[in-house]
C-alpha cells in the first residue's frame, strides 16, 4: 500500500483517485477548483460517471480518500503524485501546458520527500522531461525525482469499469525502479503492463486516439457513399467487423467523434507532425472528414425543409456520447448553434447533461424535462446521442405527439425494419430513407 497524490480531480484524476483507493492504497486528491473540493467532501461526484460516487463514497469512510486544494498538505507524505490536470487545445492547434506546468511547478515547492512523478494527462512528445525540468528548476528540498508516463485510456461513460479491466497499462520511464514501484502499484488491478521509454509512451497514446479517430472517420465516409448507391452500412460494418483482422469496434457510423480527447489529441498529433516537418495528410482527412460529419444533419434537414426559419426542432441527446454529462466537442453544441443561426426554435433534452448544456448553449435554446415534452408539437427531432431512453421510447408516441412524425437520427438508433411499421419520415446515416 502507497501514498499516493493526484493532481487534477476531474474526469481522470478523480476516477483514478478512486480507483487506486479501492484497491488498497492511500490516496489525496488535489485540485485548485475550491467548489469542486467542498462538492468532493461532502460526498457528491462533480462529474456523472457510472458507479463513481458509490465506489468513492466507500473509500472516503474507509479512510483511504482525501480531497483537498491545499498541494504542500497533499504532498507531505506522498512517495508518488500522479499530474491528471487538462491539457485542453489552444488556437493554433497545440495543447495547451498551462496547468501542467503549475502542477509541475507546486509540485518542486511543495515536494518534501523522494518522488515519483507520474503523467496521466495526454501530453504532447517531450513534454515528462519538461515536467521534470521545471520541478528542479523550484525545487526546494532535497530530494530524488523521478518521472514516469502512464497515460489514461479510460473512456468516459465506462470509466470506472476501463480502470478495472484495461487492455493495458503503458508505463514509460528511465529509471526502472521508477517503473517497478509503478507497476507494484497497478498489480491488483490485474491487467498486462507494457513497459517502455517515455517518448514511446506519449506516442502510443496520441497514435491510440488517433487510430481509433481515423476507423470513425472511415466508417463515415463509407455511410455517405452508402447512402449514394442505395447500401446499407450497418450490414457493411457487419461484414466488415467479422474480419478478425478489422474487429467490428468503432465502426458506427454517426455524426462523428467529440468528447474532450479525439478532437484536441488528433489536432495536437497533426500540430507535432507539422512541427517535426512532416504533413501527416491521412490524419488531416480524418479531421476534415469529422468537421463535415459533425453538421450532416443540418445538410439533410435544409434538404427536406428549404428554410428553416419559424420550424420547431426538438435535439435529444446533448453530451457528446451516452453516460456522460461531458458536452466538450458534443455534436449538439454545433448542431443546435446552426439551427438557431438558421432561425428555428429549438427545444433539448438529455438525461444528465442538461445543466452543463445550460452554461454553453445560446440562450434561446430551451429545455425540456422529459422525451415527451421536448418532441411534442415539434416539425422534426434530431437525435444526437444514443441515450439507452431514446432507444427504448416507443415509436408511436413520436406519431402521437409530433406535428408530423420526421425524425433525423445522427446514432442510427432504431432499426430501419421496425421503422418501417409506422407513419415516420425517418432519415439516418448511411441507411435508406424510410417513408
Ligand atoms: P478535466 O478538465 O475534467 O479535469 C482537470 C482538473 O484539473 C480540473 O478539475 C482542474 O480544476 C484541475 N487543475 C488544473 N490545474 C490544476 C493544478 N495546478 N492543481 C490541481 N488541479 C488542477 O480533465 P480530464 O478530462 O480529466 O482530462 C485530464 C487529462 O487526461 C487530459 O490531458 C486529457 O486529455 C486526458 N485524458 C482524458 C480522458 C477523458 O476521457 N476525459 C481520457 C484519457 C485521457
Amino acid at each position: 500500500m502507497k501514498n499516493l497524490a493526484i493532481v487534477g480531480t476531474g474526469y481522470v484524476g478523480l476516477v483514478t483517485g478512486v480507483c487506486l483507493s479501492e484497491i488498497g492504497h492511500n490516496v489525496i486528491c488535489i485540485d485548485i477548483d475550491q467548489g469542486k473540493i467542498d462538492k468532493l467532501n461532502s460526498g457528491k461526484s462533480p462529474i456523472f460517471e457510472p458507479d463513481l460516487e458509490e465506489l468513492m463514497i466507500k473509500n472516503i469512510k474507509s479512510e483511504r480518500l482525501y480531497f483537498t486544494t491545499d498541494h504542500s498538505e497533499a504532498f507531505k507524505n506522498s512517495e508518488v503524485i500522479y499530474i491528471a490536470v487538462g491539457t485542453p487545445q489552444k488556437s493554433d492547434g497545440f495543447a495547451d501546458l498551462t496547468s501542467i506546468e503549475q502542477a509541475a511547478i507546486q509540485i518542486g515547492l511543495h515536494a518534501k520527500r523522494d518522488v515519483i512523478v507520474v503523467t496521466k494527462s495526454t501530453v504532447p512528445i517531450g513534454t515528462n522531461e519538461k515536467i521534470k525540468n521545471i520541478i528542479l528548476q523550484y525545487l526546494v528540498s532535497d530530494i530524488k525525482v523521478d518521472i514516469v508516463s502512464n497515460p489514461e485510456f479510460l473512456r468516459e461513460g465506462s470509466a470506472v469499469r476501463d480502470t478495472f479491466y484495461g487492455d493495458r497499462i503503458v508505463i514509460g520511464a528511465e529509471c526502472q525502479d521508477a517503473a517497478n514501484l509503478i507497476e507494484e502499484i497497478n498489480k491488483p488491478f490485474q491487467i498486462p503492463i507494457f513497459r517502455t521509454d517515455i517518448i514511446s509512451a506519449e506516442m502510443i497514446k496520441y497514435a491510440s486516439n488517433a487510430f481509433l479517430a481515423t476507423k470513425i472517420s472511415f466508417i463515415n465516409e463509407i455511410a455517405t457513399i452508402c447512402e449514394k448507391i442505395g447500401a446499407n452500412v450497418e450490414d457493411v460494418a457487419i461484414g466488415m467487423g467479422q474480419d478478425s483482422r478489422i474487429g467490428y469496434q468503432f465502426l458506427k457510423p454517426g455524426l462523428g467523434y467529440g468528447g474532450s480527447c479525439f478532437p484536441k489529441d488528433t489536432n495536437a498529433l497533426f500540430h507535432i507532425a507539422t512541427h517535426e516537418d512532416y504533413s501527416f495528410a491521412l490524419l488531416k482527412a480524418v479531421i476534415d472528414v469529422n468537421k463535415k460529419q459533425q453538421t450532416l444533419l443540418v445538410d439533410k434537414v435544409k434538404q427536406r425543409f428549404g428554410i428553416l426559419e419559424g420550424k420547431k426542432f426538438a435535439v435529444l441527446g446533448l453530451a457528446f456520447k451516452p453516460n456522460t454529462d461531458d458536452l466538450r466537442e458534443a455534436a449538439s453544441i454545433v448542431n443546435i448553434t446552426r439551427f438557431i443561426e438558421e432561425g428555428a426554435e429549438v427545444i433539448a433534452f438529455d438525461p444528465v447533461a442538461m445543466q452543463n448544456a445550460k452554461r454553453i448553449l445560446p440562450a434561446t435554446v430551451q429545455f425540456a424535462q422529459s422525451i415527451e415534452e421536448a418532441i411534442h408539437g415539434t416539425d422534426a427531432v434530431f437525435i444526437v446521442t444514443e441515450w439507452k431512453e431514446f432507444i427504448d421510447f416507443p415509436l408511436n408516441k413520436y406519431v402521437e405527439l409530433m406535428k408530423k412524425p420526421i425524425i433525423f437520427d445522427g446514432r442510427n438508433c432504431y432499426s430501419i425494419i421496425k421503422m418501417m411499421g409506422y407513419p415516420i419520415e425517418y432519415y439516418s446515416i448511411g441507411r435508406p430513407v424510410v417513408n
